[in-house]
């Protein structure tokens, strides 16, 4: 590939991720954005995959059983002359620190929220990572077929409980039973949800007044003057549409529709894929910035997914490509230890296949078998000159589990294992200040109990865990520190570096430590 063509196909890549909260319709317009690709036929093929029960002791069949695997962990498809890359962040159980890590491999987001609902706990944990990164965001307002609620109120919300403006890029006319469509003054149509002709779902507005062109039975539906009313108030008193501030994610474009009967998806892909970026620069542990279009080839992992095939202890570590060509058998360096890796066996994500990998460039992502080199952060790069990326933020635990090697006599195999997962990042390891007892740290549950099976499967320790359960972790400065201030609300550890925090039972113990001890600074991670 010469410099033109990297450039021209890095132009054609988005690269997002799709953040919501259990069943708001991810899975479901996953599907569609993957029909319209023409990745899938038939609607239903990754929602077959996730249901079913699963006896959580045993990760490797949790793993089978409910289809986590690396191709639906990324999907690519073509579409429109651009090649898209959807990173997923799971939910329900499988909430862990690789979701958050996940949307730092993203170039935009979409959010996915559910109408009758509105912004559910998750949806909020998750934007608040994608907002501090600056990049764009579109909101999908889903479930339209189904009442809920009032979709002004909708967008307050947007501003109100996550701070960041919403502006509506079409209108609901009516909803639930009384949907009838979408009003679009940008592109001046309105989008029939039931057309009497599937071939003349658009009706055209009058430039000027807004209103629909000729006869239409539908202009004198109070839902259609309702909707009329509603787009004028936010004309008047809403945001105005900023796409400097969309870049930015200050602002995020609100599509209204409803994935289950796929009304609204295609407006909302070409629409938001339009305004999405190309990926551009990364930035460097040394405070620079790198291109794109670079022509030395370098990347990230993100993520390490272990045990794939139980025959082997591989695992697959997914490397978000920022720069250069990736091609199979290359060398790259990995910066971390400065050891040179041949990649030969590598996997790209088209479709829900794992195909190899010809080539990829910035914004696509590789899974590359692992035997055991790569930690999460790590940078790789193809070229003579040092490419190290920025380090990855920590997220602040939620869960605690107070841990311990069954077997007193297999100390070594215990803290071997313990040591290495920890590194690669798999959970977070704590100590109690003055005991030394090990208490892990994870945000989701499913992190302890894949921790607790590679101990025993990759390591031969069978540990034991007992529940701390949820805490809110807060570091103090040691110089502030006084043991004292500890008890059994606000159990006192370190982090692996030493550095003391407390793990507060809940919001009522850390605001009651604040107001004993004002002077006393607590601070979270991301
Ligand atoms: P996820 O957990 O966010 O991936 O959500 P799913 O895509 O699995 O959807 C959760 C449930 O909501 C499923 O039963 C879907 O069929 C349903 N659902 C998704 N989108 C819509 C929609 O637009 N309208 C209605 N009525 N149901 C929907």
């Amino acid at each position: 590939m010469d410099n033109q063509q990297l450039q021209q196909a890095v132009e054609k890549r988005r690269t997002f991720a799709i953040i919501s909260h259990p069943d708001a319709g991810k899975t479901t317009i996953t599907e569609q954005m993957l029909l319209f690709g023409g990745v899938i036929r038939q609607a239903g093929t990754v929602k077959a995959k996730k249901s079913g029960n699963f006896a959580t002791s045993d990760w490797m069949e949790i793993e089978k059983k409910r289809g986590i695997s690396v191709t639906s962990s990324v999907m690519q498809f073509d579409f429109e002359g651009k090649r898209v890359n959807i990173l997923d962040t799971p939910g329900h159980e499988d909430f862990s620190e690789d979701t958050y890590r996940t949307l730092m491999a993203v170039d935009a987001a979409v959010m996915v929220i559910d109408s009758a609902k509105g912004i559910e706990p998750q949806t909020k944990k998750l934007f608040k990572v994608v907002k501090k990164r600056g990049i764009p965001i579109f909101t999908f307002m889903n479930k339209l077929d189904r009442d809920g609620r009032e979709p002004l109120d909708l967008i307050a919300e947007l501003e109100e409980l996550l701070d960041i403006e919403g502006v509506a890029m079409n209108w609901p006319i009516g909803m639930g039973k009384g949907l009838q469509g979408l009003y679009n003054r940008r592109q001046q149509r309105v989008e029939l949800y039931r057309p009497a002709d599937p071939d003349q779902r658009f009706l055209p507005l009058d430039p000027d007044s807004g209103d629909l062109i000729g006869d239409q039975p539908l202009k004198e539906e109070s839902v259609f003057q309702q909707a009329l009313a509603d787009v004028e108030l936010l004309d008047e008193a809403g945001n105005q549409f900023d796409l400097a501030k969309v870049q930015q994610g200050q602002q995020t474009p609100v599509y209204f529709g409803s994935a289950l009967t796929n009304f609204g998806v295609e407006t909302f892909l070409k629409s938001f894929l339009s305004m999405a970026p190309a990926p551009s620069e990364h930035l460097l542990q040394d405070g620079s910035e790198l291109s794109a279009t670079d022509e030395d080839f370098s990347g990230f992992v993100f993520k390490i997914q272990a045990n794939m095939n139980p025959a082997h202890r591989d695992r697959i570590a997914f490397v978000r490509i920022c720069s250069g060509e990736f091609t199979k058998g290359m060398n790259v360096t990995l910066a971390r230890t400065g050891k040179v890796l041949r990649l030969n066996n590598a996997t790209e994500f088209m479709s829900d296949e794992r195909e190899q990998v010809s080539s990829a460039v910035a914004g696509d992502i590789v899974g590359l078998y692992d035997t055991g080199n790569f930690q999460i952060g790590d940078s790789i790069f193809g070229g003579k000159r040092t490419i190290e990326f920025e380090k990855l933020p920590q997220f602040t635990p939620e869960l605690f589990m107070e841990v311990r090697a069954k077997n007193v006599m297999k100390q070594k195999s215990f803290h071997k294992g313990m040591q290495q997962l920890v590194q690669e990042g798999a959970v977070q390891l704590y100590k109690t200040y003055t005991t030394d007892e090990y208490i892990l740290g994870a945000v989701g549950q499913l992190q302890f109990e894949v921790f607790q099976y590679r101990m025993l499967h990759e390591y031969n320790s069978e540990v034991t865990m007992k529940p701390i359960g949820s805490r809110i972790a807060r570091w103090i400065d040691s110089e502030q520190l006084d043991q004292k201030m500890s008890s059994n609300r606000n159990l006192l550890v370190k982090d692996l570096a030493g550095q003391p925090l407390f793990l507060f039972e809940n919001r009522f113990a850390e605001n009651w430590f604040r107001d004993k001890y004002p002077d006393v600074k607590l601070t979270a991670k991301l």
